[in-house]
């Protein structure tokens, strides 16, 4: 978006646009009483108490009053005032006579008009409403007062505000594109998984064609562990609380585990994180300086418990799938293993089209003693790699600092992925051990690492990221024979087959539609290539290239194409 020329800040602006807004209801719905109305991210709303529901049209008629409101361009005055005025002027507002009351004893109570509108409000607001360029409402939700379901029900009015028209222009496009991409939309439209709401929510069923998907992205990831020496390793699913309360996720985490499960009278736990049992296998025998560094690696699948309300299609779930690694290693060897790490995070983002990556250093709001070495040797390892970082403090987790990995998707918005933690503390609290090189017992130190983070999220940011349209070495269906009539039917089956034998997954489209249809529809289900073959390409031996960016055609020999297909997907295409 353009860079905005007015001087009055975006929140100043959103804010008094939700005055505006009050306004206008005011106005047109005498009765509905106004409650709060703050600027948020990418806008404002105002809560209202009105018996009857908004309609679309009263949005509509109440925008165009606003138009009007912000034309006049009425400036904005305020005016301190004591208790007593402020409880007199709002007696039929209990909503405003409580925020009124609840404002602590010497702080000041202010009362700020526009035009005919005066609303109780703390400030910070443009000077006019003609500052505000572009004004647009977008939905209306029920919310409760102060947020409690015991309080009354109230109707939240939403909307957006700019300096510009065209900020506002740039932004509906950008809300219009980012529904296009709705991971939770082409799940649906392009068959890749379903949150079954009979088998709980929040829990991923993968459709074959969203398995395939996943498979491909684990099937790179393992490539890569392999590369880097790592050993993968396989843990249960449910294990003796007990090792929680070692770990000490009983006691730090338990908000985010699923309750005790009892059998035989003990009891057990979905697990919510992989770490202590791969602490397991690392203590299942004795370790000397010369095993290390070990990595152990899974695609674990972990159990965490979240509230129904902020689940969300495959970014925020109940059961997911870390690509998992826990690295063990010796202080000295510390520095490298993240290194590496990094290079490894790089050849995954990279793999899959992401250009744009930051990195954050959370350091713990209770350093120990061995923190500013774990720090040290993430700061020193970024900068290696010339990778520039920010630092939130106290933000790490309950075990050590940690460095998380946000990138920017196709349409620039961010997401976090990635995190690696460096962690002295359960090595301690498991008692491991390696015998150095000087014959005595050492802990070894703890990696953790997730780049892709897991399964589930990282697929749905890869649906938004391609808008569906997975690039060839990653579509379920990479291409698609369309015969122009039944006469090329057996060639049709003829050029799949062989584009089979070469590994590539190909179908063949035996409907009876005309040829236009059944362009349009594999276009729609986003699939890289359509081979047209009529009766020209069945007496060449040739299929018609179709291809999804293009609309350029070309008809090419059955094995020109799958040699195209080949070096496409060599390169990650
Ligand atoms: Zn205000
Ligand atoms: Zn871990």
């Amino acid at each position: 978006m353009p860079p905005s020329i007015s001087t009055v800040s975006l929140e100043a602006l959103r804010h008094t646009a939700a005055h505006v807004l009050a306004y206008a209801v005011q106005d047109l719905f005498p009765d509905a009483k106004p409650t709060i109305g703050p600027a948020i991210e990418n806008g404002f709303y105002y809560d209202f108490d009105r018996a009857e529901p908004f309609t679309p049209e009263d949005l509509g008629r109440l925008e165009q009053r606003m138009h009007e409101i912000v034309k006049a361009d009425y400036p904005m005055t305020g005016e301190r005032v004591d208790r007593a005025h402020a409880l007199e002027r709002y007696s039929r507002n209990p909503y405003k006579t409580e925020i009124a009351r609840e404002i602590p004893e010497g702080e000041p109570i202010t009362l700020y008009t526009i035009g005919d509108f005066t609303d109780l409000c703390r400030g910070g607001h443009a000077d006019r409403t003609g500052e505000i360029g572009a004004i647009k409402l977008m939905s209306v939700a029920g919310a409760y007062w102060r947020g409690d379901e015991h309080k009354p029900m109230l109707q939240r009015i939403y909307g957006t505000a700019f300096p510009t028209q065209q900020e506002l222009d740039d932004y509906l496009a950008f809300l219009e594109e980012a529904a296009k991409r709705d991971h939770r939309k082409l799940g649906q439209d392009l068959d890749l998984y379903s949150v079954e709401e009979d088998a709980g929510g929040g829990l991923v069923f993968w459709h074959p064609k969203g398995a395939l998907i996943r498979s491909i992205v684990e099937e790179f990831i393992r490539d890569g562990l392999r590369e880097r020496g790592y050993q993968g390793v396989v843990t249960p699913h449910v294990v003796s609380e007990k090792l929680y309360e070692t770990s000490g996720h009983l006691d730090n985490f338990s908000h985010g585990m699923f309750g005790p499960l009892e059998v035989e009278g003990q009891r057990f736990r979905l697990k919510p994180m992989n770490c202590p049992g791969h602490i397991l296998i690392y203590k299942s025998q004795g370790r000397s300086y010369r095993d290390l560094p070990l990595r152990y690696s899974e695609f674990g699948t972990v159990y965490r418990f979240e509230r129904s309300g902020t689940l969300h299609g495959l970014t925020r779930v109940r059961g997911f799938t870390q690509d998992d690694a826990h690295l063990f290693c010796t202080p000295e060897q510390l520095q490298g293993e993240f290194e590496q790490t990094l290079d490894e995070a790089l050849r995954l983002m990279r793999a899959f089209n992401f250009s744009e990556f930051k990195y954050f250093l959370s350091t713990r709001e209770h350093r120990g003693p061995t923190d500013p070495i774990a720090e040290d040797a993430i700061r020193k390892a970024l900068e290696s790699h010339d990778l520039p970082y920010e630092v939130d403090e106290g933000g790490g987790a309950f075990y050590g600092p940690k460095l998380d990995i946000n990138l920017h998707d196709a349409i620039g918005r961010p997401w976090q992925l990635g995190t690696v933690q460096v962690d002295f503390i359960l090595p301690e609290r498991f008692d491991l051990k390696y015998r150095g090189a000087d014959g005595a017992d050492h802990p070894p130190v703890m990696i953790h690492r997730a780049l892709a983070g897991s399964m589930e999220r990282f697929f749905g940011v890869l649906i938004e990221h391609f808008g569906g349209n997975f690039p060839a070495w990653l579509a379920p269906v990479q291409a698609v024979v369309a015969p122009i009539s039944e006469h090329q039917l057996d060639y049709a089956y003829e050029v799949r087959d062989k584009l089979r034998a070469r590994g590539f997954r190909v179908e063949t489209d035996t409907s009876n539609e005309k040829l236009g249809f059944k362009i349009r529809h594999w276009k729609t289900q986003k699939v890289p290539y359509v081979l047209v073959v009529g009766k020209s390409e069945l007496a060449d031996g040739t299929v018609n290239v179709n291809q999804r960016a293009t609309e350029e055609k070309r008809t090419v020999s059955i094995d020109a194409f799958a040699d195209e297909l080949a070096a496409v997907v060599a390169e990650k295409r």
